[in-house]
């Protein structure tokens, strides 16, 4: 089973933007091991601009686009290190896959990209992708990695798109204000009901959001792809989501008829 593992800026740093290093260590162990069972797992790993925050000591996220950009060349580099430093504990190897909106719109480099995945994937190393941030601006940028998620699993022909990120999963209403919302642990096709859950913004640190969210379950289902929303803080959701459990929210791929 061919899984794409994507995981937000909340997951993987602290308010602060310094690395959270219990939950990066628990993150790679499981990962590890659910390599090791046989899964064939693709990261998107967000948190270069946020790790570039905590590494620059800036106070927060900037929002102009030259220091985000700086702080994104500083921070991918602190979290490849990290990734490539915990993941050789298990005995296992990582690979930088930056791209941007033009990589999968150009049809030479889009399928170059597969190529390469499919190699990496051959040769049993864990694919780490992130936006390449230094080089994307707004207008050229895929811009959210829920997005860019969901391009990925389509593009690498995934099974599965599981989405970690600090939320439980979808909502019937905000969990923060409404004391009757609960979670939906499935849902069969986004219709304008659910996409009007969608709410705003996520974390300070990260970018994308509960419409994010629904976006790459739009693209990820009408491709044929299951695809789930939990909560990164405990990755052992990792092994319930991988042996069909409950857990988070999935979003059902369209049958074709
Ligand atoms: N590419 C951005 C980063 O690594 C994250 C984008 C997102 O959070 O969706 O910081």
């Amino acid at each position: 089973m061919r899984t794409v593992i994507k995981i937000g800026t909340s997951t993987i740093a602290h308010q602060t933007g310094q690395l959270n290093i219990r939950r990066m260590e628990k993150m790679c162990k499981v990962v590890s091991d659910l390599k090791n069972v046989g899964h064939e797992i693709v990261m998107v790993s967000s948190g270069a601009i946020g790790m570039g925050v905590g590494k620059l000591q800036m106070k927060k996220r900037p929002k102009d686009m030259p220091t985000k950009q700086a702080a994104a060349a500083v921070g991918q580099c602190e979290l490849m290190y990290t990734y490539d430093k915990l993941f050789s504990e298990y005995r296992h190897t990582v690979a930088q896959i930056l791209l941007t909106r033009s990589d999968i719109d150009h049809e030479d480099r889009r399928m170059n990209f597969q190529n390469t995945i499919s190699r990496l994937l051959e040769l049993g190393t864990i694919p780490i992708i992130n936006e390449n941030d230094t080089v994307a601006t707004e207008e050229i940028a895929i811009g959210d990695n829920d997005t860019l998620s969901a391009v990925v699993a389509t593009t690498v022909g995934a099974d599965l798109l599981i989405l970690l990120s600090d939320i439980d999963g979808l909502y019937t209403a905000d969990p923060h204000k409404d004391p009757d919302a609960r979670m939906i642990s499935k849902v069969e096709a986004i219709t304008p009901e659910i996409l009007a859950l969608a709410g705003g913004k996520g974390s300070d640190l990260g970018t994308g959001g509960m419409a994010t969210k629904l976006r790459a379950a739009q693209i990820t289902t009408e491709a044929g792809i299951d695809m789930v929303i939990a909560n990164g803080e405990d990755p052992n959701i990792l092994y319930d989501i991988l042996e069909g459990k409950d857990a988070g929210t999935r979003f059902m791929r369209r049958k074709r008829a």
